[in-house]
């Protein structure tokens, strides 16, 4: 018992400080502290030595609308006026498939078209397990195609991967792993849901700099890739997903088709 309170003041004490200081920081230099904050995660990300197993060490501005989310389904509110459908006209030719060290990028072009508003893909990647969860529950994989506007916001469409039959985009985009090549992705529409039910709130990268604001679309209805394909990922990143982050107050909307 005693040893507890001890514990407990002692925590106290290094919180209090802790905040004091970055007070003190922002006041006296909060210009040259934001700077040195995002140099030395943009190095971060550079050198792709993102460490999952100790992510309290990503240095980032503490924002209240983190991503990934776990999504309440009994929670979430229909969209009151729903004009939010997606249409994606993504391209099959890609410009390279990179393994960055924190996970398979592809870049790729094309565009998408989400609530009436101009978006172009810059490029989709992948994690093990989901970063989102439904009801607490991951799926074995999710893809990020992240879409950026000219206005430099930025729109995410997350779709969750399930074991079930291969997934031919799949294999083309660990083909070209494999290979070293950037062949195109054909069978790309595989990897996303033909139905674009979602569910959509506002968050953040799920990676460093960990940036707000960002809409995030989480399709509904998962896709199916083989249990061999969540193998080969997983021998490459078997371990590349945030840990979920806390709602606050925020609404998850919900669109259906
Ligand atoms: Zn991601």
């Amino acid at each position: 018992m005693k040893k507890k309170i001890w514990l407990s003041i002692a925590i106290s004490g290094v919180l209090l400080m802790s905040t004091a200081c970055s007070t003190e920081k922002q006041a006296t230099d909060g210009t040259k502290d934001k700077q040195q904050t995002e140099q030395s995660t943009e190095k971060k990300v550079d050198e792709g030595h993102l460490d999952y197993s100790d992510q309290k060490d990503w240095e980032f501005t503490a924002g209240k609308m983190q991503s990934p989310i776990d999504i309440p389904t009994n929670k979430t509110e229909k969209m009151t006026e729903d004009t939010g459908t997606i249409q994606l006209e993504y391209g099959t030719d890609i410009t390279s498939v990179e393994n960055n060290g924190h996970s398979i990028e592809v870049t790729d072009g094309g565009s998408a078209v989400i609530n009436g508003r101009h978006f172009n893909l810059a490029q989709f990647h992948f994690h093990a397990e989901s970063e989102h969860t439904i009801d607490g529950k991951h799926f074995p994989m999710e893809a990020h195609f992240v879409n950026k506007a000219q206005s430099g916001r930025i729109a995410v469409i997350g779709v969750f991967f399930k074991e079930g039959k291969e997934n031919k985009g799949f294999q083309e985009v660990l083909d070209d792993v494999t290979d070293e090549k950037n062949d195109p992705i054909t069978d790309l529409d595989e990897m996303i849901p033909a139905n674009k039910s979602y569910y959509h709130y506002l968050g953040s990268l799920t990676t460093p700099p960990l940036i707000e604001n960002v809409e995030w679309y989480v399709m509904k209805n998962p896709i199916e890739v083989s249990k061999e394909q969540i193998a080969s990922f997983k021998k490459l990143y078997a371990h590349n997903n945030r840990e979920i982050q806390p709602l606050n107050d925020r609404v998850v909307l919900e669109h259906g088709e």
